[in-house]
Formats: C-alpha cells, structure tokens, sequence
C-alpha cells in the first residue's frame, strides 16, 4: 500500500482550508480536468489505465487490476473494452461521424463491427437527442452487448439516403478491471473514504472535476498531521465501487465517514447528499459547511440511486458515505451530453468546492468536546485578556458570541460542532475561540 506518512505539520483551526485548499488552486484543478478530459474511458479498458497515470503525477498510487469474470459481490467482474477508433464514413468516404473528434461519438462499450449499410439500417443503431439537436448524447451499453453511435441530431438529419460505411474498431474480450488507491496516513486507524469514478468519457463536471479534486487534496494533505486516515478510492462508477467493497471488507468497517465527489465544477447547488441513517456524522458536517459557505445550499435525503453511495450505504455495509456535487446529477441540461465539456466547469466553482471539502475535513479534524474550568456563572473573561485579544477584528463580535456559546456549553458532552449549530456560527471560529480559551486554562479537554 502507498502510505505517505512523514508527516510534519498540524493545522490549527482555521488553518485548514487554506492549507488544503489554497486560494488559486482552481486553475490547477481546471486544467488538470481539461488534461484528462480527451481520454475515452469506460467501467475497464486503457482510458481508465491512462486515466490512473495522469493523477499518479500528483500523488502515488496503488493499482489494483481484477480479471474478468472475477465474482464481486452479487456481480462480475466484465469483460475489458479496448476502443482504437470508430466512425461512420459515406459514399465519398469521408467520415460524417469520427471517433477521434469526441469520444462520446461511439457508444460506450460498444461491441466492434465493421459493415456497410443503409441509412435506414443504421439509424437504429445511432442515438441523438432532438430535443437539444446541437449536442451529443453519452450512451452506455454495459450489461447488453451492442453496437452503436451518438451523434448530435442536426447532423442526422443532413446525412442523405445512400449506403454507409461503419466501422468500430473495438475489442470487447477478457481483461480486467482496473481501479487505485492512495493512503494518507492519520495518527487513527479509523478512515474517511473519499471517492470519485473514473469511468465516463469525455465529460468535464461529470467526472474529470472530482477526479481533479480528489487528486489536488491527497496532494495537498502530504505532509499535514491527521487524525483520521484518508483514503482517496479512484473506482469506475458502480462495477468499481462494488469490486473495491468486495474485496476490502476488512477495511470498509473502520471507514467512519466518507464523500463521493462528482460534478463539483458547475455554477449550481453546491448539493450534499445525506448518508442512508441521515443523521451521520459527516452529514452535519457536510450541511453546516454547505449552508455557511453558501446562501444556495441544497441538502436532500438518501434515495438508492445516484453515484457510488448507494453501494457503501447498501445493507451489508451502512457505511457513513454521502455524495457532494455543486449541481445535482441528471438536474442540469448539460448533463450526460457533449454540452458537458470544459467550458462548462470553472474555476471559481472548483476552487469553492475544494475549499468546502477542506472545511468538512477541518471540522472531522478539529472537532472535540471540552469542560469549562468555572462552569458557575460566567468566567470573567476580561480579565484573562480574551476580549482585548480581539479588539478592532471586523469579526470582532461573532468571535466575542463564540467565545461565549463555548463557555456556555463546554459541559463536556457537547462537541465543537455541537456549538457551531447551536450558535449558528461558522466551526472554525468556534474552534479558534476554543483554541483560545484552552490555552487561558477556561477550557480543558473533556
Ligand atoms: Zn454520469
């Protein structure tokens, strides 16, 4: 296993975001989105191969490759789908559809074929959208083996009766399955399971932005002290998830929370996606990070369908894993389609999303409970000099409230966060205030 371990540094509360997150990190995070965004993945093949190789020049990874037919869970490991090229060519022979223009031009695993026929014939087998004619769909055909194109439907209908020429120059055949992990070693044992899926093509917020995220954050965790273990799980969407948990069992029960990452670099939401118990830890967290970075927050229930989530939170495991997004899946009209592309994710979106992810780490990091020192009436804080400490701070008065909801409830069975929702006030001034108050011997860990 990858662990990187030489750890140096802690963060103090407040610290984390801008350790984690720092500010101009979101042009990195676009770029690096725009570096992958060409490559065609799918559930197995190079692309996703190709795909691992680009984060492993931010952060170590450990590859796992499993060979098909493979049991996993209540499934199989797949056949491996190797696509070199694709395209519909017409009587003149040129090409009217080309693979090497947009990867969403074939249909995602599609079985190889290579023939001539009409144009009637070979509408059965092309997917457009006419309700949006200028953008072409992204189709898959995992599970039901089948050859087919998309293509945008305006481009249809130019096409003129004749004879065709197709050609998908694809191997659908015995392989493996390939996802990688990196670990960030915490003083715990105890992990927070980070995930994005690796297995869709040429789609920017869906999924090159998490991908770019998640690769950025392990890189920037390097060298910071954590108490938790972190693993980042890079995984083909479903298939993944499932080979992973199906041979991590062991390890999937000290997960104690976790994030799916997916269209994190859109203007909408951002979007959290409560845990299957719904009262989890990390769903506090994930809200009250969200609701106060944000006025537009959009926190919803579990439901069984989705992103990975549904497999950590299935039966057998229950494990606290919710799914932030910015906007949420099949709501936007982007979604799924070629409109999907680097234009449409920036910066500014990502950038915001990596510092929330930060802040949510921040709180898991930081959070604790404490005791007053003189739980009888109020402490004369003053005198201790932590008014003055704060004069003049244009946060003056929610750190002065801080102060005063930790000292309030600083009982010992409340935590941090605790008091960050009863206050209505941001975890990390309430955490800096604590920070504070300890080192003036009000406060005393718990
Ligand atoms: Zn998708």
């Amino acid at each position: 296993m990858v662990r990187s371990s030489d750890v140096r540094k802690t963060p103090t509360p407040g610290e984390w975001s801008q350790s984690l997150a720092p500010s101009g990190i979101g042009d990195r995070l676009h770029a690096f989105a725009a570096e992958i965004f060409p490559i065609c993945r799918s559930i197995t093949g190079n692309g996703v191969r190709e795909t691992l190789s680009h984060i492993e020049r931010i952060i170590p990874l450990e590859r796992t490759e499993v060979a098909t037919g493979t049991p996993v869970l209540d499934w199989a490991v797949p056949k491996e789908w190797t696509i070199r090229d694709a395209w519909i060519k017409n009587a003149a022979g040129e090409r009217v559809v080309d693979f090497r223009a947009c990867s969403l031009h074939v249909l995602n695993y599609s079985t190889p074929i290579r023939t001539r026929m009409s144009l009637q014939e070979l509408k059965k087998n092309i997917f457009t959208l006419p309700e949006q004619p200028d953008l072409i769909p992204y189709r898959t055909s995992y599970y039901q083996e089948r050859w087919g194109f998309c293509m945008t439907h305006n481009a249809l209908q130019t096409l003129p009766e004749g004879e065709y020429e197709v050609c998908v120059d694809a191997d659908l055949a015995p392989g493996s399955l390939s996802y990688a992990e990196h670990v960030h070693v915490g003083e715990r044992d105890e992990e927070v399971l980070l995930q994005a899926h690796i297995c869709h093509p040429s789609l920017a917020n869906d999924n090159c932005s998490g991908i770019a995220l998640l690769a950025h954050l392990a890189a920037a965790m390097h060298g910071l002290g954590t108490k938790y273990t972190y693993r980042f799980l890079f995984a083909p969407g479903t298939i993944g998830a499932i080979t992973w948990l199906s041979r991590n069992y062991e390890t999937s029960r000290r997960i104690k929370h976790g994030i799916v990452m997916s269209c994190v670099g859109d203007a909408g939401g951002p979007t959290y996606k409560r845990t299957w118990r719904g009262n989890s830890m990390i769903d506090r967290v994930m809200a009250h990070v969200l609701t106060h970075e944000t006025l537009t927050a959009n926190i919803v229930d579990f439901f069984p369908y989705g992103y990975d989530e549904r497999q950590y939170n299935s039966p057998g495991f229950r494990l606290d894993v919710g799914l932030f997004q910015r906007s949420q899946f099949a709501t936007f009209p982007e979604y799924h389609t070629s409109a999907d592309n680097l234009d449409f994710i920036k910066p500014a979106h990502l950038e915001a999303s990596m510092r929330m992810a930060a802040q949510a780490i921040e709180v898991l990091e930081c959070d604790a409970r404490y005791a007053s020192t003189a739980p009888q009436g109020e402490p004369q804080l003053g005198r201790r000099g932590l008014y003055s400490a704060i004069g003049g701070d244009k946060d003056g008065y929610a750190k002065n409230m801080a102060m005063l909801w930790v000292m309030n409830m600083a009982d010992g069975r409340h935590s941090l966060l605790d008091i960050a929702e009863r206050a209505k006030l941001p975890f990390a001034t309430v955490a800096g205030m604590a920070e504070a108050l300890k080192e003036s011997g009000l406060l005393v860990p718990a």
